[in-house]
């Protein structure tokens, strides 16, 4: 049984054929696109042939409170997480730990130590665009929503934030416009949010731009206001950070757009290799200088100055292939530039944190009534699902008995991001025994969450698929920060600090996982019951 028995409505074969081709039709018209999979489109020539992104046809139902619950905790989950990253010393002793057990979290930590004993950090100032994910979780028993737990928090590369704009976008379209047919329930001109993420990542990174530029420029008098209206400044760029082969590319692009056409900020997308080959820093302040080559007219040369390094590639080992890419990470985590994340704030997205901060003594410490914010740890407090240590500590030795007696209760996560990486229920046994001992501390063992189950309908590539699928609601954070002067560790000054919209992510509730990149779920909107 689902949640909400009677939604979607049933449609005639005439109403789901109009409402496919108007929902078709605006997702290409729309750049609610992907590039299609070699498996799917074996020859692309020039890369352009495109296919809608998988959207569900409807909106999914979401409980009301607990969408404005998370929405409105976001900024403190932002101040909690900029706290974390900037808490050097509360990081290193997760950190050290971690690397005996875990290669990638080894050489990530390695360019800190390396950076501290050798030239020190050359930024000053600090931009996380983040994503909380959660689902409602009902027990066993009952369909009640019982409330939101987090699945895990994302500081690097959070991606889906343009083409969830845009699926919202698409939904209300095909309400306004009567391919939903008028008697479809929930769905009304109230019940559909507007979704800013798009507009709001992109103003966190022209923010950071500008914060950028007055520090280093302060005679420049710029302001992202009066840089609109005089066009680009052509002196200044923000780097995308990107994968070679990028297929969900245009997600990335719509933010690029919006910082062009909007704040007349360049963009550039490079990946590590042209890193290697187009940038350089200059001494003693380290600023970025990136020489790009479509900027050479064969006579004169244009530099432009990185004020904002984001990253859409760098979370996993695939993308650090060898030394060189380290090597890389390494220079740009060296320069002035602010990085969308640095190393630390990398880290401090871990699971490990992440179960860490699940016991409400060490969440205290970074955020709650003893720095005079009332309230605030219980309510984040709320959100959190259980989460073990796999260590040798009495809790991590109790969770290993746990793991082996009662896994159908559990995942398995390690320390890594980008989907594809958990083990689940019953293959936890048989994992760990397949692992040497020492290495199961470097996982951590997170009780499963119950989503309700919602009926909807799936396109993707052309193709309709319909069933029982569950829901998980993103919410983008977009935060910039600085280290207070003479401050205790882990004390920032906050420059910006905004909620920064949703995300819907929907798959099969049979699938284990739902990464809409690695083809398993779909992008899908709030309908708000
Ligand atoms: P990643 O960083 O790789 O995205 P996640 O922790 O988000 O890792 O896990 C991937 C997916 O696994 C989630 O999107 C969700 O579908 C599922 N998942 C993770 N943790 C839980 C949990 N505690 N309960 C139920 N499903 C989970
Ligand atoms: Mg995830
Ligand atoms: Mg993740």
């Amino acid at each position: 049984m689902s949640l909400y028995p009677s939604y979607p409505p049933n449609l005639t074969a005439e109403q789901l054929s109009y409402l496919i081709t108007s929902f078709t039709d605006y997702s290409l018209s729309h750049g609610l696109i992907v590039r299609p999979a070699p498996t799917f489109i074996p020859t692309n020539p020039s890369n352009s042939l495109a296919t809608p992104a998988p959207v569900t046809l409807w909106p999914s139902p979401f409980p009301r409170t607990h969408f404005e619950e998370a929405r409105s905790l976001q900024p403190f989950y932002n101040l909690l997480y900029a706290r974390v990253a900037s808490d050097q010393s509360w990081l290193g002793d997760l950190n050290t730990s971690l690397s005996l057990v875990d290669d990638f979290i080894s050489k990530l930590w390695a360019i800190h130590t390396r950076l501290k004993s050798e030239n020190g950090y050359h930024h000053k100032y600090f931009l996380g665009l983040f994503r909380s994910d959660y689902m409602v979780h009902t027990s066993d028993s009952e369909f009640a929503p019982l409330g939101i737990r987090q699945v895990e928090f994302n500081t690097i590369a959070s991606s889906f934030g343009a083409l969830a704009s845009k699926v919202s976008e698409l939904h209300r379209y095909l309400w306004r416009s009567g391919a939903y047919p008028p008697t479809a329930e929930y769905i009304n001109d109230l019940s559909l949010p507007r979704n800013e993420a798009l507009e709001r990542l992109a103003e966190g990174l022209a923010k950071a731009h500008e914060v950028y530029i007055q520090d280093v420029s302060p005679e420049a008098n710029y302001t992202l206001e009066t840089a609109a209206s005089i066009g680009p400044n052509s002196s200044y760029g923000i780097m995308f950070v990107i994968q070679d082969g990028e297929r969900n590319a245009f997600d990335q692009r719509w933010l690029e757009y919006h910082l062009t056409q909007k704040y007349g900020i360049r963009v550039f997308r490079v990946t590590f290799e042209e890193i290697r080959k187009y940038t350089h820093h200059v001494r003693p302040n380290y600023e970025l200088l990136f020489v790009p080559p479509h900027a050479f007219d064969g006579k004169k040369q244009q530099v432009y100055e990185i004020s904002v390094v984001y990253y859409r590639a760098g979370y996993g080992p695939g993308d650090y292939p060898g030394q060189e890419e380290w090597n890389t990470r390494y220079f740009l985590e060296e320069s002035r530039a602010i990085k969308c994340p640095t190393v630390l704030t990398q880290l401090a997205g871990s699971k490990k944190v992440q179960q860490v901060l699940a016991e409400k003594r060490n969440l205290e410490k970074f955020i709650g009534n003893e720095r005079g914010e009332e309230g605030v740890a219980d309510r984040i407090f709320e959100t959190f699902a259980a989460i073990h240590p796999m260590d040798e500590s009495e809790a991590g030795l109790a969770a290993r008995k746990l793991a082996f007696e009662e896994p159908h209760r559990f995942v398995l996560k390690p320390q890594r991001e980008g989907g594809g990486n958990n083990i689940y229920k019953d293959k936890i046994p048989e994992f760990l025994r397949g692992l040497e001992e020492e290495k199961w501390q470097g996982y951590i063992l997170m009780e499963l969450i119950q989503p309700p189950e919602i009926e909807n309908l799936v396109m993707r590539n052309g193709e309709m698929m319909q069933g029982k699928v569950v829901g998980e609601l993103g919410v983008y954070g977009a935060v910039i920060w600085k280290d207070a002067e003479d401050g205790e560790p882990g004390d920032i000054d906050i420059v910006y600090n905004e909620e920064a919209g949703v995300l819907l992510r929907t798959k099969g509730s049979s699938l284990e996982e739902g990464g809409v990149a690695a083809g398993f779920g779909c992008v899908d909107s709030c309908v708000l019951v």
